[in-house]
């Protein structure tokens, strides 16, 4: 007479017993937590990376733009009235930038 097989749905290893075949189910589960975490972390970081040099190329733009300007022009300063923009212009004035 055959026994009864249980399949894990996840691995698909057989068990003899309905213990066996709940623990490999809860472990399978358990693994597949663990790598979606660390698949999760892997995305975050490369999404950060990304978003990092988007705001690096953005900001080497920006640099050779207002150079070749204050080149043309002579100097370059932000026209606004915002307290943002007023601290750009202290940091880029502090750094002998403009
Ligand atoms: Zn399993």
């Amino acid at each position: 007479m055959t026994k009864k097989l249980y399949t894990c749905p996840y691995c698909k290893g057989e068990h003899e017993t309905p213990g066996s075949f709940a623990r490999c189910i809860l472990d399978c589960e358990e693994k597949i937590k663990i790598e979606e975490e660390a698949k999760q972390k892997v995305k975050l970081a490369a999404e950060k990376e990304a978003r990092y040099k988007e705001v690096i190329d953005a900001y080497e733009n920006f640099e050779e733009l207002r150079s070749k300007y204050v080149d043309d022009y002579g100097s370059f300063t932000f026209k606004t009235r915002s307290a943002d923009i007023d601290m750009c212009n202290l940091i880029l004035n502090s750094l002998g930038l403009i």
